[in-house]
């Protein structure tokens, strides 16, 4: 049955005309008065936000974690509370460098963001479809995005730019094996698995500390698209991911991620013979074994793209009691840039945006500010300082985490120094079959298209660290490429 529904002004009033402006005469001028008119084209102008400087394009999709292992011993986290606990979660996946508008199927890291609505607060893991990252130490991260956005002057994306930074970076080529690897072009989000990637902690009830990775493994499959394929499909749509992830939740086929966990004893990494907190490394399977904590479904479409996805702020800051931080330095420069470009975003009080709210009562002592639309968080309206005698929120001291220990100079150390970074991508590539191996070197070698010869060389001279096979393989490729 249809309904008359009024159309009104912002401010509620009733709008008599909204096909014809005010003008003095039938031929125009329009007069200013049209206030209408003026709101309607106004808001036009600010339909827009800054898109985000990395993970701009993303799809994604609410739904639930359930809790299939007991994992308590580890963790307080109420989350993980007991076998069968569900928990809302709101996933988002997106490539890391084209805008907006582009095409979803381009080999590129995906990110692969979670943000879980837990009773004690939200908890945000945001991580990507990679386990290890392309640098170890914060200084670097805004030189790397530079490499993968677009030359000042040319304002194209400039493969001259990302070897050269490569080949001066070898701490990179770990995640530059995966990148060009199959997994590196994944057909949908749901095809592909998420890590967190830093290393985490856990702290239990009796304050004991674990250090953590977390892995979200699809059930769906490992699937990707060659370099080719994803040339055809991009041809046809640049939307593919959005359409695969709306169409198979409207259609119920819900996809589904097992969570799992990496555990080391808060004083087990002292036999390590790698830095555990080092971002651009794995913890073998082999040495920890994952550990199944959950099953991760989403099963639910945002009713409104630009309110609950662009809209969503996750943040490595977001976590929770029974969860806590690492020295990772990646991870400690996230806490902070995270939250930061929200506030630049979306604004001060972006937590308070219903997709971004916590499921649980939220009572803080922060006023005012721009868009400040949630009034008092108690009913106690004189208690808007701490400490008070009027009843206001008080802090939790049986929520106090365990000391994170640290030991050593302040100092700024070389991150390169002494690192191994030939034997994880070496490990990788061993685990490749031929056929594996040969989408590797002819990826690789088509992503160099236009690079000048030095810069080749010089990262050529990496990859035969890691494995003359690896090298002469990548040599072969660009061979064949030059005909
Ligand atoms: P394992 O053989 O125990 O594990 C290998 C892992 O590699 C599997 O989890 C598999 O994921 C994943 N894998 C297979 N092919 C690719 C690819 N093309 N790109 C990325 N990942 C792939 O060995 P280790 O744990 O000793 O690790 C060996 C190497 O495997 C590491 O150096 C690292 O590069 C890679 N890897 C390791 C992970 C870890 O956490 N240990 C996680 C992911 C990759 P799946 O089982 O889901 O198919």
């Amino acid at each position: 049955m249809s309904q008359n529904i009024p159309l009104t002004t912002t401010a509620g009033a009733p709008v008599s005309d909204n096909q014809n402006a005010i003008t003095a005469g039938e031929r125009g001028p329009v007069l200013l008065q049209d206030y209408q008119l003026i709101e309607k084209l106004a808001h036009q102008n600010r339909e827009r936000i800054p898109e985000r400087v990395v993970h701009a394009k993303g799809w994604g999709a609410f739904g639930t974690l359930t809790i299939t292992n007991d994992i308590s011993k580890y963790s307080r986290a109420s989350i993980f509370a007991e076998i069968g606990k569900q928990t809302e979660v709101i996933a988002r996946f997106s490539t890391v460098a084209g805008e907006l508008g582009a095409a979803d199927h381009e080999r590129d890291v995906r990110g692969f963001a979670l943000k879980f609505y837990t009773d004690e607060g939200n908890w945000d893991m945001v991580g990507n479809n990679t386990p290890v990252f392309f640098l170890r130490d914060p200084y670097k991260f805004p030189d790397f995005i530079h490499t993968q956005k677009r030359h000042p002057k040319t304002n194209l994306r400039s493969p001259t730019a990302m070897w050269d930074y490569w080949s001066l970076s070898p701490e990179a080529l770990h995640q530059v094996t995966i990148l060009m690897s199959d997994r590196g072009l994944p057909i949908s989000p749901m095809h592909m698995n998420g890590y967190g990637s830093h290393t985490y902690s856990l702290w239990n009830n009796d304050g004991e500390r674990f250090w953590v990775k977390f892995h979200f493994k699809n059930l769906q499959g490992h699937e990707f698209y060659t370099n080719e394929e994803a040339a055809q499909v991009v041809g046809k749509t640049r939307e593919g991911y959005q359409e695969a992830l709306f169409g198979a939740i409207e259609n119920g086929d819900y996809p589904k991620w097992k969570m799992c966990i990496q555990v080391i004893g808060e004083d087990d990494i002292e036999d390590m013979n790698f830095n555990p907190f080092d971002l651009t490394k794995v913890w073998p399977h082999g040495d920890y074994p994952l550990i199944e904590v959950g099953i991760m479904e989403l099963n639910r479409n945002p009713e409104n793209y630009f309110a609950e996805i662009e809209q969503a702020a996750f943040s490595p800051s977001n976590i929770v009691p029974g969860i806590g931080f690492s020295p990772d330095k990646v991870l400690q420069s996230r806490i902070f840039s995270y939250a930061d470009a929200h506030r630049y975003r979306l604004g001060t009080h972006y937590e308070a945006l219903p997709v971004n709210r916590p499921k649980c009562p939220v009572h803080h002592y922060h006023k005012d500010g721009l868009m400040n639309f949630f009034g008092h968080s108690t009913s106690e309206i004189d208690a808007y300082y701490e400490p008070n005698s009027f009843n206001g929120p008080k802090e939790t001291s049986s929520v106090k985490e365990p000391p994170l220990k640290i030991s050593g100079d302040a100092s700024r150390f070389d991150h390169r120094d002494g690192n191994d970074d030939y034997s994880q991508p070496r490990a990788l590539h061993n685990l490749m079959n031929s056929n594996q191996k040969a989408r590797l070197y002819k990826n690789t070698a088509e992503a160099m298209n236009g690079v000048p010869q030095d810069i080749i060389d010089r990262v050529l001279g990496h990859y035969d660290k890691i494995s003359p096979d690896y090298g002469n393989g990548i040599r072969k490729a660009l061979n064949a490429l030059a005909g």
